[in-house]
């Protein structure tokens, strides 16, 4: 009976409307939709999580075909993930040699993507992570962030290269900015802004806006652009306006 009942119902719609894409929600599932290996192995083996949260599964699935997202979900549901997995493939299909780990040189103005935190502290929990995802491929990460010493940073970074960079605004800002830093993002493909109600609420509009104008023009080189946050007050939706491509975004909220 269920199989005849699914059949029937299943057979019209499929007619009449083309099919939506297949929602992944288990990590493992991501091979489908041409997630390297390596990368899915790092959250299955390594951190082994199976299932996707709720806002993983609604956003990791458009931001991998490309769409801009912003996402509205509650603290402790697992936005890092939801991000960090579709930049990392970005960088990888933007430089396929990065798919195995290499000794071959990266500098520090090969950057692709870039995730700013509005704290120190979530910007460190963000490389942690960033670091065991892309442990099995070549993606190099580094983190930037106010209060420790800007030439440690500075000499790792032009030592290790860096394509990820996780940062918080004012120090971004600071070595976006300063021309010797050797910090540059020409070829940038992938831009997250997380917690945004936070950067806002911290007062880094301004940092924001400059980063932006120092970035790469978005029509010159195409960026995807991520955005999350707990809260969307109207300071938040202003600033996804100026950010998020208006043709081509997915707007997700989660409840739990
Ligand atoms: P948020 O940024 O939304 O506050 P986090 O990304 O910090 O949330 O994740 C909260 C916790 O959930 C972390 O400890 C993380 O390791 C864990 N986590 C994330 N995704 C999953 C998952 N799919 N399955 C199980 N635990 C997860
Ligand atoms: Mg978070």
């Amino acid at each position: 009976l269920i199989r005849f009942y699914a059949t029937e119902q299943a057979a019209p719609s499929r007619e009449s409307n083309p099919e939506p894409p297949t929602l992944i929600t288990r990590f493992e599932d991501l091979h489908t939709l041409g997630v390297n290996e390596r990368l899915i192995q790092s959250i299955t083996k390594g951190m082994r999580y199976e299932t996707m949260t709720e806002v993983q599964s609604m956003t990791i699935n458009p931001a991998l075909r490309g769409k801009d997202v912003v996402a509205q979900a509650k603290t402790g549901t697992g936005k890092t993930l939801a991000f960090l997995v579709p930049v990392i493939q970005r960088i990888i299909e933007a430089q396929p040699e990065l798919e195995r780990p290499s000794r071959k040189r990266a500098t520090a103005d090969d950057i692709r993507a870039i995730v700013i935190s509005p704290t120190r502290e979530l910007a460190e929990q963000i490389g942690e992570e960033a670091r065991k995802l892309a442990r099995n491929t070549g993606v190099r990460v580094q983190t930037a962030v106010g209060g420790t010493q800007k030439n440690a940073m500075l000499r790792k970074t032009r030592a290790e290269g860096c394509h990820l960079l996780i940062a918080t605004p004012g120090r971004l800002n600071d070595l976006l900015s300063d021309p010797t830093s050797g910090i540059a993002a020409p070829r940038l493909a992938a831009l997250v802004l997380d917690e945004a109600d936070r950067m806002l609420e911290v007062g880094f509009k301004a940092e924001l806006e400059s980063i932006v104008s120092l970035l790469p023009d978005r029509n010159t080189v195409p960026r995807q652009t991520l955005l999350y946050s707990a809260t969307l007050p109207k300071n938040v939706v202003n600033i996804a306006r100026t950010y998020i491509n208006p043709a081509n975004f997915e707007f997700v909220q989660t409840v739990r």
